[in-house]
């Protein structure tokens, strides 16, 4: 045990210059390292948490616009005139930003049989990340 205990100590203080091991620029640097470490992953819950945000978002805007089209499949190729008429199939709390709560912008489009090129067309955006679904049922 005082063998142990010894040994701790004399592993600690080699001398003035070292301490655990380390001479002790090497010490200061490794403690300056692990600040900023810490420092970094502090900052971390935050970005990650506005990047599931973000990834929910897409979710939420992506299940919207296969309603849309589903809505328009089973309606003679028309889109809903608003969102309340895919409440049925997506709840009301998805088809906001899960970030900032705002609705998401629907613009009623009409028939998609007289689109010309329904991935150029905007159906659905998100105020909040400008995340934009389009009438063919891509993300951009
Ligand atoms: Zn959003």
């Amino acid at each position: 045990m005082a063998g142990c205990l010894r040994r701790t100590r004399e592993l600690l203080y080699r001398g003035s210059t070292e301490a655990f091991g380390f001479h002790r620029p090497r010490l200061l640097g490794f403690i300056v390292l692990a600040a900023f470490a810490t420092a970094t992953l502090a900052g971390c819950p935050k970005s990650r948490g506005s990047q599931v945000q973000r990834v929910e978002c897409v979710g939420n805007l992506r299940r919207a616009a296969v309603a849309c089209l589903n809505y328009a499949s089973d309606h003679n190729e028309r889109f809903p005139e608003s969102l309340r008429e895919i409440e049925s199939a997506v709840p009301a709390a998805l088809l906001r930003c899960p970030a900032s709560g705002k609705e998401y912008k629907y613009y009623s489009r009409g028939d998609l049989n007289k689109m010309r090129r329904p991935a150029k067309v905007v159906l659905l955006k998100c105020p909040t990340h400008r995340l934009k679904a389009y009438a063919d049922g891509h993300l951009k």
